[in-house]
């Protein structure tokens, strides 16, 4: 028997609370969150139960933004819905503020009344199921503004623009501030858009561009095709005096068209800011699976990264010739996949929207910039949430059932993250992969929840992923282990090792189970054997057998789960200061 000393000339830094966090890492969730101030609720009726009775087939919008001066709108949107129960005699469509002049369908005038929210409109005679019918709404006003400043249209001198969220309006779903719609994450439909522009500006929206139209002077109309259904908050509008580059790149199912949109003088420097775009579509599809949608494009506008599918919302200030913020770039492409193609059925399981499409700018960084990117920023995305996250937050949040004032919080943004990367080891790489296309292929174009991503993961990979479900996603908090004795004894020319092991946790309810552990186990001549094992609950124990006698043993020496703790390993064989990338240490002989 034999008892491992753990400090030999390599030494392990366990990263506490008293350090700061150094990651100058933004995400586009900065730019979010600077307008957080307060929460307030106006809950409208946007909620699912209204998609199981009616399907809206296909919104056309068609919008005229040339009262640029007075920033109002005149708009129509036809709405093409189908029931999917019998007697359907009204619809209820959410439509924020705006003044609505008439609803009228083929009949005729409709009746209705419209509560600032809630567009309530009587249908003719009752309709059943497949009795598809359309209504259409005339509306205008000034289209309202999220009270966070993120959210509904925004007009500036140079753009008018919507984004799809708002941060404080409650659903969050944002595309009630200026078209007529089923505001709920479940609804999907196609869309068309008619947008009338003047003053030299033109239009761009989600999906194709049809062509334009003279309507006389310099008032032009133009036509987009959306032909994937997306939900409300992902379609959009942005008005400007646009050029737009067109590029190509050659993905799994062929070319993949792409355009990148801006003011005349910014294209240049949005091209150069751009130059690794293929590269993560390559690392995507990796990982993901085939591209979905028509074509990849971002638009320029001046505030907020918006993951509007084909027709991603960019500001014009970090498209600035460099690359400081591709990290933003490949946030919002990773939702081509995670929030656009699947959509999480709730704003309570955001993390599968927005943590996964921070934890995919992690693996962009992998593929262009190495493995040693990527765990580096995967541990400062870590220790960001372990120092703060409960703080900012008011305590440990599981990421699933996350309240309303947190949808677009840390723990959803970086605690998901963070078990994006868990979930990879966990499965390992090739599972990953197959369990995640296999995921998106099931659940495209439609919306998801966490138990859903549970089973389905479970059924394609073969893994049994409750563990992982319960200990990270359904309940708050960290686990972490140690190391409390082991026994070394010699079998023929190599060793075995029998390690005891106890778990500790942290602003968690209950012990992890089934979790997949890496021993690394060091000879006096710095050679190392590593094993991989599960550990579960208060004390595990697992024996291995390997070439030397071990004089030192570490966990999870590479990082390969977030834990309760975030570490650093320092390799130190001389005396002097030595250097991490979050630690130091001044070695005095
Ligand atoms: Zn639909
Ligand atoms: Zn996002």
């Amino acid at each position: 028997m034999k008892k491992i000393v753990f400090l030999c000339g390599l030494l392990l830094v366990f990263i506490g609370e008293s350090l700061t966090a150094q990651s100058s890492h933004v995400t586009c969730r900065h730019f979010k969150e600077n307008f957080h101030t307060t929460h307030f609720s106006e809950k409208t009726q946007a909620d699912i139960s209204r998609s199981d009775t009616i399907d809206i087939l296909n919104y056309a919008v068609t919008m005229d933004f040339t009262n640029w001066a007075a920033k109002t709108i005149t708009a129509n949107c036809n709405v093409r819905f189908t029931p999917k129960i019998n007697n359907i005699d009204y619809i209820d469509l959410d439509l924020e503020q705006l003044t609505v002049d008439s609803v009228t369908d083929d009949s005729g005038q409709l009746n209705f009344t419209h509560n600032d929210t809630l567009l309530h409109i009587d249908l003719p005679n009752p309709l059943n199921i497949n009795d598809t019918s359309n209504v259409t709404v005339y509306y205008r006003g000034i289209a309202p503004l999220d009270g966070s400043g993120f959210g509904g249209l925004h007009w500036t001198s140079n753009y008018a623009f919507n984004l799809g969220v708002g941060f404080l309006a409650d659903p969050h779903n944002f595309g009630r501030a200026w078209h007529p719609c089923f505001d709920n994450f479940v609804e999907r439909a196609t869309y068309d858009f008619m947008i009338i522009s003047s003053g030299g500006r033109n239009a761009h929206c989600n999906g194709q561009y049809l062509g334009e139209t003279i309507l006389g002077g310099d008032t032009l109309q133009h036509d987009w095709r959306m032909n994937d259904p997306i939900p409300s908050y992902l379609a959009c509008v942005a008005v400007a005096n646009y050029a737009t580059v067109q590029q190509n790149h050659n993905g799994i199912g062929g070319n993949i068209p792409i355009t990148l949109t801006g003011l005349p003088a910014d294209t240049t420097d949005l091209k150069n800011s751009f130059v690794n775009l293929g590269s993560a579509i390559d690392a995507f599809e990796f990982w993901f699976g085939e591209h979905q949608w028509e074509k990849i494009g971002y638009v320029l506008t001046s505030a907020g990264a918006m993951e509007h599918p084909t027709a991603i919302f960019y500001p014009d200030f970090i498209a600035n010739g460099s690359t400081a913020f591709e990290d933003i770039m490949a946030h919002e492409l990773g939702h081509h996949w995670w929030g656009d193609l699947i959509t999480c059925e709730t704003a309570e399981d955001m993390w599968i929207n927005e943590g996964m499409a921070e934890f995919s700018s992690h693996l962009f960084f992998e593929a262009v910039y190495g493995f040693d990117n990527y765990i580096n920023r995967v541990i400062n995305n870590h220790l960001d949430v372990l120092h703060y996250a409960h703080i900012e937050e008011d305590g440990y949040r599981a990421l699933s059932g996350i309240p309303h004032e947190f949808t677009y919080g840390k723990h959803v943004y970086n605690k998901g993250a963070a078990m994006g990367h868990n979930l990879r080891t966990y499965l390992g790489p090739e599972l990953y992969r197959t369990g995640v296309q296999s995921l998106m292929d099931n659940f495209k174009f439609s919306d998801i929840n966490s138990t859903e991503m549970r089973d389905h993961l479970t059924t394609a990979t073969g893994i049994d992923m409750t563990s992982f479900f319960n200990d990270w996603i359904f309940n708050p908090g960290f686990s972490d282990f140690d190391i409390d004795s082991s026994q070394v004894v010699p079998n023929g020319p190599d060793y075995d090792v029998t390690l005891y092991i106890s778990q500790k946790l942290r602003g968690a309810p209950a012990l992890h189970t089934n979790v997949p552990m890496t021993a690394t186990f060091y000879n006096d001549d710095w050679s190392v054997f590593e094993t991989e094992f599960m550990v579960s609950g208060a004390q595990s124990t697992t024996i291995a057998t390997i070439p030397f006698d071990p004089v030192m043993i570490i966990l999870n020496q590479n990082s390969d789960l977030n834990l309760a703790r975030s570490m650093e390993l320092l390799d130190i064989r001389t005396p002097g200061l030595h250097g991490g990338q979050r630690g130091k240490m001044q070695i005095i002989t």
